[in-house]
């Protein structure tokens, strides 16, 4: 059993893994910026360590100064939450190369996923039902060109290294080709290092459907189901719920035993999930998070697990504490993600939280770092909060969201809470029915965000 685990990260993700840590009995250190010196993570953990300045590249990003603070304390075991270093192979190595284990996957399973087109590649050997689309690498505009031909337009072209959003460019004909290849490169090249640029098939009113696994590292995995998380703006979702309200049993059923095969085959540790544009009842693989996502509350909700208790649990080598049996869906859950940003462009609003209340009651979640008082600074995400409801059935959660909705109070800044109002009121959104597009048009007609 670990004594003492490191968070290497902030925010409401450091809560939320330093709340599984207590409830199992296990001393948690937070590391902080000098900006977040009066963070909650900071307040709540048993221990904190500033390693450097606001700038997260100087701190949450920096290796040395998180295994410096693990040194330091004597933590034995690193959770990196999702983004900054999560999905950093070198992070891993550095980790097991001075002794500390990473609470998640191994350096070769992150870099195999973190690169798209060997990720892609990976998966369909395993079985895994993937986008039509190149085999591989596109060097050139001229063969790109004849894939566009190929494959038919509209297509994709993606950047391997891509993430976030980013890197991605739709091509409606070939006359589009020669801009979205070459932006395509650009941003691969400007945000992750690396222009190499596939392409696929591009769906015109998909569903995204993410598939939820845990692997115990010996050959042992389960899928928890899916994540319908369709609702999103520039590609970043902003309301999930849990299960999909497109998907039967039998469907969850099939592809979530070809999703647990594939990473029990590769012997995967942890958490992960892998995701699937969903249209016309097949189910497309475009690439797998080995981490924790943002959205995993929803899943926690319907299935009444622990994932993070599960993440710890088979990084100290403990095998899981349920079996796919075992694993039965119980109700509807929603999450909506509040972020300190002004409609109608949601530009970032970072400032002093001058009142805050969170909602409560039965079946409501409030997963938040913010306090009343607390600022939030410029430098980081603008998620300042995660609202997740669980009802009986979607009605009820939906029923219970508004309710939640309306009872959260953020005063001092603008946020995302109206979006969500209007949302909810609108028949598509109550009916389930949407896809990845829906949201786009509707921000498009109603608050005039292109
Ligand atoms: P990222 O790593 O940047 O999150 P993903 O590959 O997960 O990129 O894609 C993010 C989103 O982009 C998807 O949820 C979907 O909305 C859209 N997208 C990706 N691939 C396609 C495709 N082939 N056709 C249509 N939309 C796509």
């Amino acid at each position: 059993m670990f004594n003492k685990i490191l968070v290497a990260n902030r925010g409401e993700i450091a809560l939320r893994v330093i709340r599984a840590a207590r409830e199992m009995g296990i001393q948690t250190v937070a590391v902080h910026s000098t900006a977040d010196s009066d963070a909650m993570h900071v307040r709540m953990a048993d221990e904190s360590v500033c390693i450097g300045p606001p700038s997260a590249t100087q701190s949450y990003l920096s290796i040395p100064a998180i295994i410096a603070a693990c040194e330091i304390t004597g933590a034995e075991a690193i959770h990196p939450g999702y983004g900054f270093l999560s999905e950093n192979a070198n992070f891993v190595q550095v980790i097991e190369d001075h002794g500390l284990t990473f609470i998640g996957p191994t350096a070769e399973h992150i870099r195999v996923m973190g690169d798209k087109i060997t990720a892609k590649d990976t998966m369909k050997k395993l079985g895994v039902p993937c986008v039509p689309g190149s085999e591989g690498g596109v060097p050139t505009l001229e063969e790109a060109k004849r894939l566009g031909e190929a494959i038919g337009y509209p297509v994709i072209i993606k950047a391997t290294a891509g993430g976030g959003g980013k890197g991605m460019k739709v091509a409606q004909s070939s006359e589009d080709m020669e801009k979205a290849f070459r932006t395509a490169r650009a941003e691969g090249k400007s945000n992750f290092g690396n222009d190499e640029v596939y392409i696929e098939k591009y769906l015109t009113t998909p569903r995204h459907i993410e598939i939820q696994v845990f692997g115990d590292g010996k050959g042992n995995a389960v899928h928890l189901g899916e994540r319908d998380c369709s609702l999103q703006r520039r590609h970043q979702k902003v309301f999930e719920e849990a299960p999909g309200p497109a998907i039967s049993a039998e469907e969850r059923a099939r592809i979530g035993k070809v999703c647990a095969d594939a990473i029990a085959n590769i012997n995967y540790i942890g958490a992960g999930t892998i995701e699937f544009l969903y249209e016309n009842g097949e189910f497309y693989f475009i690439e797998m998070n080995t981490r924790l996502q943002v959205e995993h509350p929803v899943t926690e909700a319907i299935f009444g697990v622990d994932l993070v208790r599960e993440q710890i649990r088979v990084a100290e080598g403990l095998p899981m504490s349920f079996t796919q049996d075992e694993l039965t869906i119980n109700g509807h859950a929603i999450e909506v993600r509040i972020n300190a940003e002004k409609l109608p462009n949601f530009a970032p609003c970072p400032g002093r939280i001058t009142q805050y209340h969170a909602p409560g009651g039965l079946g409501v979640r409030m997963d938040s770092a913010l306090y009343d008082g607390y600022s939030i600074p410029p430098y980081y995400d603008s998620l300042i909060g995660k609202l997740i409801v669980h009802g009986r059935d979607r009605p009820e959660a939906m029923a219970r969201l508004g309710r939640a909705l309306g009872e959260l109070i953020v005063d001092g800044v603008e946020t995302t809470v109206p979006l969500f109002h209007a949302l909810l009121a609108e028949a598509d959104v109550q009916s389930g029915d949407y896809n990845i597009h829906w949201l786009e048009h509707w921000l498009e007609t109603n608050l005039g965000d292109a």
